[in-house]
C-alpha cells in the first residue's frame, strides 16, 4: 500500500502543504498499524541536532525532555555515531556466552562511579529492575530450614517499569489497573516517611526499593534523613537496599547517581545494595544495567540470570562513549549550574504567579513545576509546544525538564522564556 493513500487532505492549500500531508499519513499508519498504548501529542518529529529536534513540517523545537531523560548529549551527536560506527564495524552483538572488551570495561567504569561490586547488563529501566527483584528473592531464599523471604516494599507515588514485576512494585493504580492479580511480595508505604517503612517491616520481607528522586510522580527528591533511616534499617533487619536510578541517574543531578547528590555533603560510608540504571547510561542507545554490592555479588550464581541482548558490544562502546563525553566535559557540573539557574529562575516565576504555579521542585536538570491542579500537565505541555518547547508530563499537574546535560545558558534561557510567555497566558483572564 502506498503511503499516501490515505491522506486526508488539509483544506488549506498553504505552502506547508506537503508537509502536513507527510505529517497526516506517518500518523494515519500508527492509527492503523501501532498498538495505541500512549496517548502521543500531535507531533512528527524528523532529525535532531543538539537540543534542538525538526518535525516533518520543518519546525524547530527545544527539547527539554531529552527522550524522557535518555538524549544525555542531545541529538546527532557525532561523538555518538563514531562510537556506533566504529563499533558496528568491528562487533554489533555476541552472546553472553564470550567474553568481550566493551562489557568489561563498562562494568570497571561504572563500579568506579559507584563502589566495589559487580555489574550485570540488560536493555531497559524495567528489566534492570526485574535483575534487582531477583536479587531480592534469591537473597531472601534462605532454604527449606530457615524459611523464604520475598517481600519488597516500595514507596506510592513511585514507577519501577511496565512488566508484571515492575507494575507490581509501582505505586501508582493507574499502572495495575486491569491487570490483576499483580505479582504477589509487593506493597508500597508513603515516600520519605521512615516510620511508615518501619511499620510495614515483616519476617517476610527481603528488601527495600525507592527511586532516590521520584521521577513519573512528579520530581520528588528523597531527603538525606530518609536515605540514611533507611540503610541503617536495612541493616538492622538484614533487608537489601535498593535504589532506581533509571532515571535521576547517570550524572543528571550533578553526581553520577542522584542518592550520591543528597548525601553529597555526608560521610561517605554510604552504599546502596543494589541499584538499577538505564534511561541516560547510553546516550540514546538502549542499555540497561544494575549493580550490585561486592557484599551480595554471589547471590546471583552461573545460571540464575541471563539476557541475549545485555551488554552487546556496541551499547557498551556506545554508554563508555557517553561517559568520556561526560567527563571530559564536566557535564555533571554543567548540568548542576544550569539545573541552579532554572530552578532559581523558576522559583521567582513561582512567586510571581503563585496561583498558576504551586511549586518548582528539583535537583540539577531533573526539574519539576507542580502548577495548579486544576491545569492538566497534557495541556501546559501543548502549550508549550506553541512556543516551541518540549517537556514531560509528570503525574496530574506537574510538567518535567529533563534536557540533555550539555544544554547552554542560551538555551536555558530560552526554555524559560518560553515558560514565561505560557504563564502570562494562563494568568489572563
Ligand atoms: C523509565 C523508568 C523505568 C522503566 O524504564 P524502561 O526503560 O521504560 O523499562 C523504571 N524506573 C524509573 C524510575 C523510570 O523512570
Amino acid at each position: 500500500m502506498k503511503i499516501e493513500e490515505n491522506v486526508q487532505r488539509p483544506t488549506s492549500n498553504s505552502e506547508s502543504f506537503r508537509e502536513q500531508a507527510v505529517q497526516r499519513s506517518i500518523q494515519t499508519l500508527f492509527e492503523q498499524f501501532v498498538l495505541p498504548t500512549y496517548a502521543r501529542f500531535d507531533l512528527v518529529l524528523e532529525r535532531g541536532e543538539g537540543s534542538y529536534v525538526w518535525d516533518v513540517n520543518g519546525r524547530r523545537y527545544l527539547d527539554f525532555g531529552a527522550g524522557i531523560a535518555v538524549c544525555a548529549l542531545g541529538h546527532g551527536n557525532l561523538e555518538i555515531a563514531d562510537a556506533l560506527n566504529e563499533q558496528a564495524r568491528k562487533l554489533v552483538h555476541v552472546s553472553n556466552l564470550y567474553y568481550t572488551g566493551p562489557q568489561a570495561r563498562l562494568a570497571k567504569r561504572i563500579v568506579d562511579l559507584i563502589g566495589p561490586g559487580r555489574v550485570f547488563f540488560c536493555n531497559s529501566g524495567a528489566e534492570a529492575n526485574e535483575g534487582l527483584f531477583k536479587l531480592a528473592r534469591k537473597f531472601g531464599n534462605q532454604g527449606p530450614s530457615l524459611g523464604n523471604r520475598y517481600e519488597i516494599i516500595t514507596a506510592r507515588e513511585s514507577f519501577h517499569g511496565r512488566t508484571l514485576a515492575g507494575i507490581a512494585a509501582t505505586g501508582q493504580e493507574k499502572v495495575k489497573k486491569g491487570f490483576e492479580p499483580m505479582v504477589a511480595g509487593f506493597r508500597q508505604v508513603p515516600f520519605n516517611d521512615l516510620e511508615a517503612m518501619r511499620d510495614a517491616i515483616t519476617e517476610s520481607t527481603a528488601a527495600i526499593l525507592i527511586e532516590a528522586i521520584q521521577g513519573e510522580s512528579g520530581i520528588t527528591p528523597a531527603t538525606v534523613e530518609y536515605l540514611l533511616g533507611l540503610r541503617s534499617l536495612c541493616d538492622k533487619c538484614n533487608l537489601l537496599l535498593l535504589i532506581d536510578e533509571v532515571q535521576a541517574g547517570h550524572f543528571r543531578t550533578g553526581k553520577f547517581h542522584a542518592w550520591q547528590r543528597i548525601l553529597e555533603d555526608r560521610p561517605p560510608d554510604f552504599l546502596p545494595d543494589g541499584i538499577s540504571m538505564a534511561k541516560g547510561l547510553g546516550g540514546g542507545f538502549p542499555i540497561g544495567a544494575f549493580w550490585v554490592r561486592e557484599k551480595f555479588a554471589s547471590v546471583l550464581g552461573p545460571g540464575t540470570h541471563a539476557s541475549t541482548f545485555g551488554g552487546s558490544p556496541l551499547a557498551c562502546a556506545v554508554a563508555l562513549r557517553v561517559l568520556d563525553v561526560i567527563q571530559r566535559d564536566d557535564l555533571a557540573a554543567n548540568a548542576r549550574r544550569i539545573g541552579d539557574f532554572l530552578i532559581q529562575k523558576l522559583k521567582k516565576l513561582q512567586q510571581q504567579f503563585p496561583t498558576i504555579l504551586r511549586e518548582v521542585r528539583g535537583v540539577g536538570l531533573m526539574i519539576g513545576i507542580e502548577f495548579d491542579p486544576k491545569l492538566k500537565a497534557a495541556d501546559i505541555v501543548n502549550r508549550l509546544h506553541e512556543k516551541n518547547l518540549l517537556t514531560v508530563p509528570a503525574g496530574n499537574s506537574v510538567v518535567r525538564f529533563l534536557p540533555p546535560l550539555n544544554l547552554s545558558q542560551y538555551e536555558a534561557e530560552e526554555g524559560l522564556h518560553a515558560v514565561e510567555a505560557v504563564v502570562a497566558q494562563l494568568s489572563r483572564p
